[in-house]
């Protein structure tokens, strides 16, 4: 019995082994054979029970080994019924699945990350021209723009500002310098838009457009040279203001179903019988729209005469219309949220266009949706992302401050257990969503187009964003809520739900993209499953399904053992400190390989409607990838160990996160035994993750609300004046010296608790400790000057009882349309 148990035992681990180490098919064939014959030589499985086991050992070596025979009696039969399974997909989703490129994300998808290349790939850095355009005229642009004034006001953006926007090239930085652009790196262009962000969602939105998805990009890749020769120099020197219009009022979040309509016609245009389009559409929520001088447009385009080709629906068209064209109606303004931004919509009935105004010409009929897709895959990964982290960074520096020189209870409220809190999540993820955004601003500058990455970034950075400026607003209490020009928060505030909204709205990014579009993308075999049936390829399929198959079981066995031991003895990249953060992850990374695996044989084609169990999976993949890329971030910035606390906040918390997904992807799980069998494979010692600690917390605050090196980086990249007047500039000059004149309040402190200050109120206390010599001269100026400037920090603004009832009397582009 003995004897039969321990074979038992050593049976288990051997296969345990094999299906960790992935064993091809004739290893497995062998070590059967080999154990077969040991049990039989030492007479533990004789008799029929052996003739039975030989005979099922050398059936499944022969389909294993024997390719024909495998594939006509195993995979063949499977074949035909994936491809009925197989969901049929619409060109509109195939080419939205396959813009972009898979990046460190196929990494994660095969519960196997090379750390080592993950550390290896180049840091993004800036070269001294963007640095000095950073430090020069972005830094004058912050200062030239009052948010209050511009978003209260005006409606709009000064005239002085808009003409600077447009003489440094703002409006062209990702425009090559050959066309007159700027030429900036990924990661020069996050720094600009986050700079300015810092100071004017208006400017950076305003800068931020013609440099994300639309003509200027759009013209970049596809344009025909005439166009770029034309465009792209108007367009870098501000000549020309873009916009692109796809959302339509029936077609928001699922804007390939727009219904707005070309038709392909022959007509006069300029005294000439032309080739062109003639176009029908209603579209909302255009950004520039008001003042824009082009209109990118896209557009279902048919050719019912079939004047081009011989197909009738081409599909969605791109093109570039300029908007003093006859029958475009654009102009009219949205109101966002008491954003200042210029945002409208636009339409038109039976305008015909010339085919060279098809971005790309004739030749990109119908390819539209594809050049979207492909340019979204990159550009998602900037724009909102460095608002994100703009907000992340402002926060953490103006709460941290406000949180040190706003007392209560006698105490700066920053001092707080209850206040540690927020400021905590207000630290952390600002280090985890700079990471982000630096290392996926780097895979771009390396040619990347990362689309589930740029997804990730979206959602990530906009919904921390969302929890930052919460975060803040509650420690900032009545400050941040009453309005006006020492209201620093209260317009971001206003403006979260717009991050959240565009570029793909939330929601569905989270429910349908990051795993829809990552499970597709990055798995190591379903893609190449699907495209073996598109191209009915048994060969294919059969390589592809076995690789498939070694690969959930591999993960299976991978994941219960790193379960066990926590990731413990898996070989990761050297550093104490860091080490048992890639342990973890590379077991998290299993487990979800195998939880992506499971879902996907067991719910099939059905997972893209079952949204909740798509979104988990996603969070997983998110937050290994939001980990790896703070990883990396520390380790770019010389593991510098007085950010550790940030980073470790970060990842206790991502880990925590990952935990809280898989566990609710497992109680939901469709298949109950199934959902069993995951729990024991995915948390063999149940959950043992922790939220990041009070006391971890607690040293991030602290870097939060004292000055120093750590929170010097954590910041870097705002707008900081050092400037008294300026709103933020008070405020840190207030942050310094409150910190500075504490040593004087505990010596006046001291002498009242000694009975030696008897006098009431703060002022009369300083004038005794000055007569008692218990502080100096110096020391009581310095002292005044802290308490001068918290007052004025802590003050709110109030208005005249008129306020609100002034007419806004039009902005600086309805005075240039007035005076056109
Ligand atoms: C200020 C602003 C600026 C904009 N600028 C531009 C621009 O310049 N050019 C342009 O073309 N568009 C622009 N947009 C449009 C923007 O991209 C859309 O608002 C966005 O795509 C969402 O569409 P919608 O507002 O119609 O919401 P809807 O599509 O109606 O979505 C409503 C909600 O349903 C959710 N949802 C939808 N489908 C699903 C699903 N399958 N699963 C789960 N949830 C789902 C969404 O996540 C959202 O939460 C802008 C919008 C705003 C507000």
């Amino acid at each position: 019995m003995l004897t039969l148990i321990a074979c038992l035992v050593v049976g288990i681990i051997v296969v345990w082994m094999l299906a960790y180490h992935t064993a091809s098919a004739l290893v497995w064939s062998l070590t059967a054979g080999v154990a077969l014959l040991v049990l039989a030589g030492a007479g533990i499985l004789t008799g029929w029970p052996a003739a039975a086991v030989w005979l099922v050992s050398a059936g499944i070596a022969v389909f294993s080994t024997a390719t024909p025979i495998r594939q006509k009696f195993i995979t063949g039969p499977i074949f035909r019924i994936y491809k009925k399974l197989l969901p049929q997909m619409s060109s509109t989703e195939q080419e939205a699945l396959e813009a972009g490129t898979v990046w460190f994300d196929g990494d994660l998808f095969s519960g196997k990350p090379d750390w080592n290349k993950l550390l290896a790939y180049p840091a993004a850095k800036l070269t001294a021209e963007e640095q000095a355009f950073i430090d020069g005229p972005t830094e004058e642009l912050c200062a030239m723009v009052n948010e209050w004034q511009v978003t209260h006001e005006l409606h709009d953006l000064p005239p002085q500002v808009w003409q600077f926007i447009k003489d440094k090239g703002f409006l062209g930085m990702i425009i090559p310098k050959e066309f007159g652009g700027l030429g900036f790196s990924a990661y020069a262009h996050s720094q600009v838009v986050m700079k300015i962000s810092t100071r004017s969602g208006t400017a950076a939105v305003s800068v931020m457009v013609p440099n994300s998805l639309g003509p200027g990009e759009l013209l970049m890749h596809y344009g025909t040279p005439e166009q770029k020769n034309h465009y792209l120099p108007r367009l870098a020197k501000g000549l020309e203001i873009p916009c692109f219009a796809l959302t339509a009022p029936h077609a928001g979040s699922d804007a390939a179903s727009m219904p707005d309509t070309g038709i392909i016609c022959r007509q006069m245009f300029e005294g000439k019988d032309t080739l062109g389009i003639r176009i029908t559409w209603e579209k909302r929520y255009i950004t520039l729209g008001p003042i824009a001088t082009i209109l990118g447009l896209a557009f279902k385009c048919y050719d019912p005469d079939k004047l081009v080709g011989d197909k009738v629906e081409l599909g969605i068209t791109c093109a570039l219309i300029p908007t003093s064209h006859k029958g475009v109606n654009i102009g009219r303004r949205h109101y966002p949220l008491n954003a200042a931004f210029m945002n409208g919509p636009n339409w038109g009935t039976d305008v015909f266009i010339p085919m060279d105004w098809v971005i790309g010409g004739q030749p990109m009929l119908g390819q539209g949706w594809r050049m979207l897709m492909e340019c979204l895959a990159a550009g998602r990964s900037i724009s909102l992302p460095s608002q994100g982290i703009a907000a992340g960074k402002f926060a953490s520096m103006a709460t941290g401050a406000y949180a040190r020189v706003r007392s209560q209870f006698k105490t700066p409220i920053g001092k707080f257990e209850g206040i540690e809190e927020p400021l905590a999540r207000i630290g952390g993820n600002t280090y985890l969503m700079d990471a982000c955004r630096t290392v996926t601003a780097g895979a771009l500058d390396m040619g990347e187009k990362p689309s589930v990455l740029s997804a990730i970034s979206k959602y990530h950075m906009t919904e921390r964003m969302r929890i930052i400026i919460n975060d803040a607003m509650d420690v900032h209490g009545g400050k941040g809520i009453c309005l006006g020009p020492n209201n620093y928060l209260g317009r971001a505030y206003q403006a979260v739900p717009i991050a959240i909204t565009v570029e793909g709205a939330n929601i569905l990014t989270r429910s349908l993209i990051i795993f829809g579009q990552g499970a597709i993308r990055c798995h190591p075999w379903v893609l190449k499953e699907m495209k073996a049936a598109q191209a009915d390829s048994l060969q294919a399929f059969d390589d592809a399904f076995w690789g498939h198959i070694k690969f959930t079981v591999a993960n299976a066995a991978r994941s219960m053992w790193m379960g066990i031991t926590g990731g413990r003895g898996v070989a990761v990249p050297a550093g104490a400190d860091t080490k048992r953060f890639y342990q973890q992850l590379t077991r998290f990374s299993t487990a979800f390989a195998l939880l992506a695996d499971t879902s996907m044989f067991v719910i099939g084609a059905s997972l893209k409607r079952k949204e909740k169990l798509s979104a988990r999976l996603g969070d997983v993949l998110s937050h290994l990838y939001l980990s790896s890329a703070a990883l990396k971030f520390y380790d770019q910035r010389g593991r510098q160990a007085d950010e550790f606390p940030l980073l470790k906040w970060a990842l206790y918390d991502c880990a925590f996160q990952i935990q809280v997904a898989m566990d609710a992807i497992i109680e939901n799980f469709p298949n109950r035994a199934i959902a069993f069998v995951l729990r024991r494979l995915v948390f063999p010692r149940g959950m043992t993750l922790i939220r990041p600690s009070d006391e971890l917390g607690h040293k991030v605050a602290q870097i939060l609300i004292n000055p120093s090196a750590a929170r010097d980086r954590l910041i870097q990249g705002i707008y900081l004046p050092n400037n008294e007047q300026d709103v933020i500039g008070k405020l840190e000059a207030a942050f310094n010296a409150v910190i500075a004149a504490e040593p004087v309040d505990a010596k006046i402190k001291a002498a009242k608790k000694a009975g030696r200050i008897t006098a009431k109120g703060a002022e009369a206390e300083a004038d005794e400790a000055i007569k008692l010599a218990v502080i100096t001269d110096t020391e009581l100026a310095q002292w005044r000057r802290a308490r001068m400037l918290q007052h004025e920090v802590i003050m709110v603004d109030d208005f005249d009882a008129s306020f609100g009832k002034q007419a806004v009397d039009g902005s600086y582009w309805q005075q240039v349309r007035a005076a056109e």
